[in-house]
């Protein structure tokens, strides 16, 4: 009897939602993420028909970045081939070339509810794989203090929140900080994209607890920036550093 009370109350609350959800749905009328126009299926953030113009990265994909790869070839891409890695393994929802724009609106033109989309697709698609992980803390790539006022937020930061809010693992922004402006890496060579970024990290707490965490970011391209990052936390103390990022590029 209890059982059934408590039911009927829990499908009232859900109700309850939806209809306030509907309500700001309709005085805040949400955006698609991929062409970004208003959607007609809100709840969801993504248009009925552009839900599948979006490309995502499956089998078989690199075991250790988790870049796409045309054919099972091996378990690594050439890129990981080449170059050793400081993070156990990585892995990445779109084929960046089918989310550029919306990844640029999200981080550039402040749309930032698209992190709500983000993180729900993350959270359904990888969400196993996370459960598999077990992290401690997701810890979005800091911005400098500087680009974080001027843009307002730090996508890394808001997919990590998103994606916390559906997984209950917690968002640490408190471990590492940028202290460094660097230059934006898509024009730099790869030396160039590491020199960037040397120094660009620090330490703020030195009494971390943390054992496993997930690096999050907006795209994964020659893994500099990640790779510095989990140098920094290595030396932390932390002993298993994985990373998830929305996009990743082909061949680079
Ligand atoms: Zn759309
Ligand atoms: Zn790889």
């Amino acid at each position: 009897m209890q059982k059934r009370v408590r039911m009927q109350n829990g499908e009232m609350l859900q109700g309850g939602k939806r209809l306030f959800n509907r309500v700001l749905d309709l005085v805040y009328p949400r955006r698609c993420a991929v062409c970004d126009e208003i959607t007609d299926y809100p709840g969801r953030g993504v248009c009925s028909s552009c839900e599948n113009k979006i490309i995502y990265i499956k089998a078989p994909f690199c075991m250790k970045c988790g870049r796409q790869l045309n054919r099972q070839e091996g378990e690594l891409c050439e890129a990981c081939m080449r170059k050793k890695h400081l993070f156990v393994q990585g892995t990445a929802l779109y084929d960046y070339g089918s989310m550029s724009d919306s990844i640029f609106r999200f981080k550039y033109e402040g749309r930032q509810e698209y992190a709500l989309f983000y993180g729900k697709q993350l959270y359904e698609k990888r969400g196993k794989w996370l459960a598999y992980i077990k992290p401690d803390a997701l810890i979005p790539v800091p911005v400098h203090p500087s680009r974080k006022r001027s843009r307002g937020y730090n996508q890394s930061e808001l997919i990590a929140r998103a994606l916390s809010e559906l997984s209950g693992i917690p968002v640490n922004t408190k471990l590492v900080v940028r202290t460094k402006k660097t230059l934006p890496q898509k024009n730099l060579s790869e030396r160039e994209r590491q020199n960037n970024l040397k120094r660009a990290f620090k330490i703020r707490q030195n009494d971390v607890k943390l054992n496993t965490i997930v690096i999050i970011d907006d795209i994964f391209t020659t893994g500099s920036t990640i790779n510095e990052m989990a140098g920094v936390l290595k030396k932390a103390g932390i002993r298993e550093i994985y990373f998830m990022t929305l996009a990743v590029g082909r061949g680079m």
